[in-house]
């Protein structure tokens, strides 16, 4: 057919021809070696744990040993935010790349926060999460910790790209026995008894109600297992720790183990399991390939007092949009590959499933918005982090964004179960949470031109934003 093209055509289509023989020799593409296996990804995802509560983010009586390391020898990011102040959103955002309001995940006047026990939604089948993404790559993956996601048997966690499951489905407070969800509860010796949660194995449930005492240690014990058994392919796990939410659990080995008492006892055992788990990658020669995620759902649940954990210098704690209910710590290791750093760019939960389906090639779909960037250039380049901003919804609402440096406040509300004060800010609040991380000084006057901007920000994106049934409002 070539005779049939005028010259020009033919001597273009030769010179695509040639660029791509030069791209062959040089690119990687055609390279078929074990090096080219796609990495293995763990993502840590603990529940309301604070921003001030590790060792290495300045918490002065919690010792976390081996996630400081881990921070050291890896990244350690000072900005980095979870998508929603609450459990079930949070964990919809990390698993999707979406914001809960394009998941039927965002809560109203009609809709729950989270997902409870006699709740009938879930995330829906039609999202495709990371281990949907990774599951198209031939990779093995669990889900093992806390789902929250939906109980009943269609979304759980084997519906979703999960060939396995082990855990409690939701939060560790739920099902309440005797007088049901009493405060005082929290801060009495911990009993297992009080709370009637099922431990389930894939759809069964196999212990109820779940023995909490052990459920850390099992949990990572889960996890290694998983890793061995999967270590000739690639796999992903996804381990989301039921605590240090509250109420309290420790093994005993662990208590009375910190001079802060049994929440510090708590969080040294989820560090203790970190260490289990990317020490087990190194013994298995895995950690050169694997890219692990430390981070927490929320900030702490500041109405549990001394039970409950701490956001440091950071304002308020879980369920508001100030800094302390939704910046969280972010830890992410692979040695050899991520540049060790202190990162204080602005990085999400949000970006997880963009940078992960880039290190297993895969294409995310076009047929929707995706919140999230691809944060190699800052993992693996020393380079900026290519986000510049946050969208910080509380229910169905913006109630704040941060763009670079500055944070504007539209609606602010008080922490989540105390007295809620529902604030709309006709003329909005500022802070340079770089220079004011603690959000003391409003600066909205000083600087019109960033309420403009961040307004034009915020319109652009609700024009993204579809309609979707809520899921937190249906009942069983
Ligand atoms: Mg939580």
């Amino acid at each position: 057919m070539l005779h049939h093209k005028p010259l020009h055509v033919i001597l273009y289509l030769l010179g695509i021809v040639a660029l791509s023989v030069v791209y062959s020799c040089e690119g990687e593409p055609i390279e078929e070696t074990s090096e080219d296996r796609p990495p293995n990804v763990v993502i840590m995802f603990v529940d309301d744990l604070g921003y001030g509560d590790l060792g290495i983010y300045g918490h002065p009586t919690i010792p976390t040993p081996n996630l400081d390391r881990l921070a050291r020898e890896g990244q350690r990011w000072t900005s980095f935010y979870v998508a929603s102040g609450v459990c079930t959103p949070s964990r919809g955002a990390l698993l999707t790349g979406r914001l809960p309001i394009r998941l039927g995940l965002a809560y109203n006047e009609t809709a729950r926060r989270v997902f409870f026990p006699d709740s009938g939604g879930g995330l829906p089948l039609s999202e495709i999460t990371i281990a949907e993404v990774l599951k198209e790559k031939g990779y093995a993956t669990a889900a093992i910790g806390k789902w929250h996601l939906g109980h009943l048997p269609q979304y759980l966690p084997t519906q979703q790209g999960f060939d396995s499951y082990y855990g409690i489905p939701y939060s560790n407070d739920m099902d309440a026995t005797g007088t049901g969800w009493k405060l005082e509860k929290f801060f009495e010796p911990p009993n297992i008894n009080y709370w009637n949660v099922p431990l389930m194995e894939d759809d069964k449930i196999i212990e109820r109600p779940a023995n909490q005492h052990t459920i850390t240690k099992r949990y990572t014990e889960k996890g290694i297992e998983f890793i061995k058994q999967n270590q000739d392919q690639p796999f992903f796990l996804y381990l989301a720790h039921n605590l240090p939410h509250t109420p309290l659990f420790a093994a005993e080995e662990f208590l009375n183990t910190t001079k802060r008492g049994l929440y510090g006892d708590v969080v040294a055992e989820v560090d203790w399991s970190a260490g289990q788990i990317t020490n087990t990658l190194l013994e298995l020669g895995l950690a050169e390939n694997t890219l692990f995620v430390f981070t927490s759902d929320n900030g702490p649940w500041l109405l549990m007092n001394q039970t409950g954990g701490s956001a440091g210098l950071l304002k308020d704690g879980k369920g508001t949009t100030w800094e302390g209910g939704m910046r969280v710590p972010g830890i992410f290791w692979w040695p050899g590959k991520i540049k060790p750093a202190i990162q204080t760019g602005i990085g999400s939960t949000l970006d997880l499933l963009p940078t992960i389906a880039a290190l297993a090639s895969s294409n995310l779909p076009q047929d929707r918005a995706y919140d999230g960037y691809d944060l190699a250039p800052a993992l693996f380049e020393g380079k900026a982090s290519p986000r510049d901003h946050m969208l910080y919804y509380r229910r169905d609402e913006v109630c704040a964004v941060r763009l670079g440096p500055h944070k504007v406040h539209y609606i602010t509300e008080t922490e989540y179960h105390r007295d809620n004060q529902y604030t709309i800010h006709d003329t909005p609040l500022l802070y340079n949470v770089e220079v004011d991380p603690s959000e003391k000084f409003n600066i909205a006057e000083d600087h019109p031109e960033v309420l403009e901007k961040v307004k034009a920000l915020v319109e652009k994106h609700k024009t993204t934003v579809k309609p979707v049934p809520n899921e937190l409002a249906k009942k069983l």
